[in-house]
């Protein structure tokens, strides 16, 4: 399970206007990606889905529950940040255990959960070892490892692949399209590019300005852009 509803969202930082009015269905099991130049509210609207940001008005469910008011925590989503934000200080297995310690999962559930997480993200030679001594895209895999331990409702991704170069780009893409299958879990994914967009997203919603220019399949934006912004940026002919 987990879908999510987001009815008239809106933000404002002081006097502007970040976010002006989006609504959105997403589906069980769906892979949505938000695309659009920078500064258009991307991480905004992930940051209030995952309840990191209080949205300025409008609301906001997952599986059908308001989850408007509930914190972080208590929402059943994992986010997983472009620059993998682990403890230093932790070895991977314990960055991927911290968030069902503290939420006082038993030991042998927790072990269970991370055998899975790292079997499925080839993380195991790497369990005992510190951030500082895995590659970057061992660290992203860790991020992403630490998120499926969790079981999430929701995968919230923010640029997983800016930080990463192009080969690495690509295998992460398609490691990300793997879990999706393999777990049919719901993903929101945040990117500013194209292609990762075009590639992976089961529905693209287009933002500008803090607004939905259009949401449709891959296909159906490049096919039937509804205007010049979402032509162009997608790169359709026009
Ligand atoms: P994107 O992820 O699409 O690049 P953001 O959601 O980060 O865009 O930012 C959208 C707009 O909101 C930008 O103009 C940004 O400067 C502004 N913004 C984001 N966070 C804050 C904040 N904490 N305070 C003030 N302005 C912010
Ligand atoms: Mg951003």
């Amino acid at each position: 399970m987990g879908s999510l509803a987001l009815k008239n969202i809106t933000k404002s930082f002081g006097q502007v206007d970040v976010i002006k009015g989006v609504d959105l269905e997403v589906e069980d099991g769906e892979l949505v990606i938000f695309v659009g130049p920078s500064g258009c509210g991307k991480s905004t609207l992930l940051r209030i889905i995952a309840g990191l940001e209080d949205a300025s008005g409008g609301s906001i469910a997952i599986d059908s529950a308001d989850v408007s008011s509930t914190p972080p925590s208590k929402r059943g989503i994992a986010m997983v940040f472009q620059t993998y934000a682990l403890y230093p200080h932790l070895t991977v297995r314990d960055n991927m255990s911290l968030g069902l310690k503290q939420a006082k999962h038993p030991a042998a559930h927790i072990a269970e959960r991370v055998d899975f997480a790292s079997k499925m993200l080839s993380l195991e030679p790497y369990l005992d070892r510190r951030p500082a001594e895995l590659s970057g895209g061992q660290r992203q895999r860790v991020a992403i490892g630490r998120a499926v331990v969790r079981k999430p409702k929701l995968f919230l991704f923010d640029e997983p692949l800016s930080n990463l170069d192009a080969a690495l780009r690509v295998n992460t893409r398609l490691e990300i399209a793997r879990l999706h299958r393999e777990l049919g879990a719901t993903m929101v994914y945040v990117t500013h590019d194209q292609t990762e967009a075009m590639t992976l997203a089961d529905r693209i919603v287009v933002l500008n300005g803090g607004r939905i220019e259009q949401v449709g399949t891959p296909m159906e934006l490049y096919n039937d852009p509804a205007n010049l912004f979402v032509a162009g940026f997608i790169g359709s002919p026009q």
